[in-house]
């Protein structure tokens, strides 16, 4: 043993020299990273969905790795933080949707159509009127109100993703958030909500978005659907069959989507069909937990403030085959952003890191189910709330190509797009604001959960150049593995590009733990409210 110990350090003390000569050692980092992900994306693991026993697996495998890290408990039972859901699921076979036009009831087919998205406050059965109300959200600094002057009391209204390309996307962004939609939508009167998507933006093949409707949905217990607007009718309409359900109204579906594409503005009108629905709603409770380890911090005053790095250990499970596969191993989405948050912690204790704030590593839960588990933390912290500064959440960060850009969310929203820039460009990287601002990625992962409890945020993808191979790749990944089986262990990565990633992150959290001043939004961001 003795003699072993000694070879050990004979090593590490050859690999620190070889380190300063010849820089860190990728590909050896990127196969410790890999490592992570072959594990937690195994098909044993069933696709960790949340509070399921794979997603039980994965939550040991992190506390261990959290432990051999040297990151102390921050839980509320050492790592762990329980996190409590109410889930539900649609009964298909005992549910209908209809339209009744002219007194003539027409069947909507489910999946090839539309689908019901389950939820805890459908109503059992619903009819009502329904009107178009283009991108059917409301902005009130901007004095933009897709339901301005209509009388949407007792309707469903019905509209296409989307919204004007003159609005900033973290406004748009927002006010298109699921929970600030429904809420708007139940103050306008509305009982139902009915989205066609944008084909323009779809990130993924209807035939994925209509299988994703068998996965149970959760809901925080104690929490309404939506923070508390009860909406009776969810539905998602196929572009394809929009006409369907806007026959005999004078509009298409195409001119809608010409309109939208070109940024004129959309009509609205009331559909000449009224939309007939059976709910039938499966329900039952989950448990799940978060887990939390730090790295405390070395300055008696700064140590009690806390720089977090986040991602999401839950993905969505086992669902509908695609090719004879039906585990959805969520390799990328976010068994990689699990593994970067054990290779920072591992390399801070390997280099013995020192930062002034304290470092919070954490794992959450329910974030395929709409951000649960960070917003369960980010309203009931196991630090003072008050103390978290910033929140770095990786969440698919797509180590497809080598690192050459990094795209940064909410780069221009805090002092972060500063600190970030700085690290990259020591490393060589270029930083690239959000490319795709329809995509809303910004309130998309966990991240969301922090900015609107006034904690300033950033989340990364790596980057890429218009019509690059590497544009087709990113684009190519979303089409083929994403919220699918094929996101599993089986894909091209490049791991030591994933390695340098986790560099970045680690320079990035420590320059943040290290600084005087504590990010700061800057005063013209939107999220800058939040703080307030
Ligand atoms: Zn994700």
């Amino acid at each position: 043993m003795r003699r072993c110990g000694r070879i050990i350090v004979c090593f590490s003390l050859l690999g620190g020299v070889a380190a300063m000569a010849a820089g860190p050692d990728w590909e050896t980092l990127g196969k410790r990273w890999w490592a992570h992900v072959q594990y937690l994306a195994d098909d044993k693991l069933e696709g960790r969905n949340t509070g399921s026993e794979g997603y039980e697996k994965a939550a040991a495998y992190v506390t261990e790795q959290f432990r051999n890290a040297g990151l102390q408990p921050a839980g509320a039972n050492g790592y762990a933080q329980s996190v409590e859901f109410n889930a539900a699921q649609l009964d298909e076979q005992h549910s209908s949707l209809e339209l009744v036009r002219e007194g003539k009831t027409e069947a909507v087919k489910f999946g090839d159509e539309a689908f019901i998205t389950a939820g805890q406050d459908l109503a059992d059965s619903a009819e009502a009127d329904a009107v178009f109300v283009g991108y059917g959200f409301s902005v009130p600094e901007l004095k933009y109100d897709d339901f301005a002057g209509l009388d949407l009391k007792g309707k469903i209204a019905v509209y296409v993703t989307g919204g004007p390309a003159t609005m900033p996307g973290p406004v748009k962004a927002h006010y298109q958030s699921g929970d600030e939609r429904r809420k708007a939508l139940a103050k306008a009167g509305a009982i139902g909500m009915a989205t066609i998507p944008n084909p323009k933006t779809a990130e993924v093949p209807w035939s994925r978005t209509a299988a994703s409707r068998f996965m149970p949905r959760m809901f925080l217990r104690g929490e309404e659907d939506g923070g508390g607007a009860k909406l009776k009718v969810a539905l998602v309409i196929r572009p394809e069959a929009a006409d369907k359900f806007l026959g005999g109204s004078g509009h298409t579906a195409k001119e809608i989507f010409e309109a939208a594409n070109a940024d004129k503005a959309l009509p609205d009108f009331p559909l000449a069909a009224k939309i007939r629905v059976k709910n039938s709603v499966k329900k039952w409770q989950v448990t799940s937990e978060n887990l939390a380890g730090v790295l405390r911090g070395s300055d008696g005053t700064l140590g009690k403030e806390y720089v977090v790095i986040s991602a999401h250990l839950d993905h969505i499970g086992v669902g509908e085959p695609v090719n004879g596969d039906k585990i959805y191993n969520g390799a990328m989405d976010d068994a990689s952003g699990i593994a970067s948050l054990i290779e920072i912690a591992r390399t801070m204790k390997e280099s013995g890191a020192k930062p002034k704030r304290s470092i919070l590593f954490l794992a959450v839960t329910g974030e395929e189910k709409g951000l649960l588990g960070s917003r369960y933390f980010a309203e009931h912290p196991t630090v003072d709330a008050k103390s978290m500064v910033a929140d770095l959440n990786m969440d698919m960060f797509l180590p497809l190509f080598a690192l050459k850009y990094l795209e940064v969310q909410g780069l221009g929203e805090s002092t972060l797009g500063e600190d970030i820039r700085a690290v990259c460009e020591a490393a060589g990287v270029q930083v690239q604001a959000d490319k795709q601002p329809d995509h809303n990625r910004f309130i998309r992962s966990d991240q969301y959960s922090f900015i609107r409890k006034g904690v300033p945020a950033l989340a990364f993808k790596f980057g890429w150049l218009p019509g690059t191979p590497e544009e087709k790749a990113f684009n190519d990944w979303y089409k083929e593995r994403y919220h699918g089986p094929a996101d599993d262990v089986n894909q091209p990565v490049d791991a030591a590009a994933a390695a340098q990633f986790n560099a970045i992150l680690e320079k990035l959290a420590l320059r943040v733990a290290d600084a005087a001043q504590r990010p700061q939004w800057k005063a013209d961001s939107f999220f800058r409210r939040f703080a307030q």
